[in-house]
């Protein structure tokens, strides 16, 4: 007798393997195929920084829910997750008006924060150099993981709990036929996979299947780099670590009444602004530093034009600034990548529902790690619970 899944869903980063998961939870069987032979795309190439606070309202919630999952998931396995919160440091006065303004809006939303003020930000994070620090805005609920295994060690910890679950690495759904009583999915393998709803989440690949349909959407992609140091030694630095320009680029900023102000003031033609860096640091289980970075956007018809090269001058410019919010010895590098993400020009994320058996989920751009979880569960709630 054929072999039927109730869901398919081609695509193992943190999107696809999250709904993956709750269909799981919801009784279903799920069949969850990834192209590559472990995930090697956005989901392994992140921070890791798991930032509710820096999401827009609506988002914030589904970024907390994510939290909830990652903090209970992490109660059964080791998902790499380490809680030790995240602090947003200003540097000027407009800086710290917006720190000021989202910790009043956090707290009508209920979620905790904790204004610090110099000596406290110094205290909490000694490896900040006391002339930038103006001021700080703490989130103690806040998380991070690591890329390189999160996604890896959930999948495997998925497959050792549901006996429902089925994990095809190496796998890649190449076309989809709707049947009259189900789906059919013919892979890289020559093989038929039958099930009942099909889910797309394929991230930056955009050849293999509705090409056409990608390249007519409003995606784009963004390309990051990235950089990680040495070791560092003597210094300890626990949670994720965001600074000034990252607090006039997040979308939760944009909601305080200073931010238009504030935005309009800024220089247009800065370095900062042309490659859309910020910087953000956060140390990985080795001692590490995760440096970065630079966002460069290309269509999804143009994406072509986004070059596989490192610009160096991009790398040198983040290390420098690193340099001057940080107190650190000399930075020796170990690592530079990059990787792409994909968003929407105007929507939060892509969800195409092709037909009533076949779905399209994409473009949640830089808050996949975040939100993921979150995002999948209310999805899964809203159109699959049984
Ligand atoms: C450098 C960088 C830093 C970031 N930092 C953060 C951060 O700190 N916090 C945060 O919240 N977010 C961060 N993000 C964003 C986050 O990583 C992404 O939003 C998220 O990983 C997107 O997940 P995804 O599952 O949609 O896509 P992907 O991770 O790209 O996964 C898609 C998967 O689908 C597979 N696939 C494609 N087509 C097929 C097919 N036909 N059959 C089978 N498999 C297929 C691919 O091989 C791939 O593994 C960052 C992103 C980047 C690039």
């Amino acid at each position: 007798m054929r072999n039927t899944y109730d869901f398919c869903i081609a695509g193992g980063g943190v999107m696809g393997t999250f709904f993956a998961y709750h269909l799981l939870q919801l009784g279903y069987k799920v069949v969850l195929c990834e192209r590559d032979t472990k995930a090697r795309q956005a989901t392994v190439r992140n921070f890791g920084q798991i930032v509710p606070s820096g999401l827009s309202k609506d988002w914030r919630k589904l970024g907390r829910k994510s939290l909830e999952f990652y903090k209970s998931i992490q109660q059964e396995t080791d998902l790499s997750v380490r809680a030790f919160g995240s602090l947003y440091v200003a540097s000027n006065d407009e800086e710290e008006a917006l720190l000021e303004e989202l910790y009043q809006i956090n707290l009508e939303e209920g979620y905790t924060s904790q204004l610090l003020n110099k000596e406290s930000c110094l205290t909490m994070q000694p490896v900040l150099n006391p002339n930038y620090v103006r001021a700080g805005l703490y989130y103690p609920e806040e998380v991070t993981v690591e890329p390189l295994l999160m996604i890896h060690a959930l999948q495997k910890h998925m497959v050792k709990s549901f006996s429902t679950f089925t994990l095809r690495l190496g796998i890649t759904v190449q076309q989809v036929d709707e049947g009259s009583s189900n789906v059919e999915l013919r892979t890289n393998t020559n093989e038929s996979i039958f099930c009942n709803q099909f889910i797309l989440c394929s991230g930056n690949e955009f050849q293999t299947l509705f090409p056409h349909l990608f390249e007519q959407s409003e995606l784009v992609l963004a390309k990051i780099q990235m950089i990680q140091t040495k070791p560092v030694k003597n210094k300890t630095i626990k949670g994720s670590i965001l600074t000034g320009e990252t607090i006039k680029r997040y979308e939760a900023f944009s909601e305080c009444p200073s931010f238009d102000q504030i935005k309009k003031a800024a220089p247009q033609n800065s370095f900062w602004k042309k490659y859309g860096i910020h910087i953000l640091l956060k140390q990985a289980n080795d001692g590490s530093l995760i440096l970065g970075d630079s966002h460069e956007y290309a269509s999804v018809k143009e994406r072509d034009q986004l070059d596989f090269n490192q610009n160096m001058d991009i790398n040198r410019f983040v290390i420098d600034e690193t340099q001057k919010i940080f107190d650190l010895p000399e930075i020796i590098i170990q690592n530079y990548w990059s990787g792409s993400y994909v968003q929407c020009q105007t929507a939060d994320v892509y969800i195409n529902h092709l037909t009533d058996n076949i779905h399209i989920y994409n473009g949640i751009g830089g808050k996949g790690m975040t939100a993921s979880a979150g995002f999948t569960y209310e999805q899964t709630q809203k159109l699959w619970k049984q």
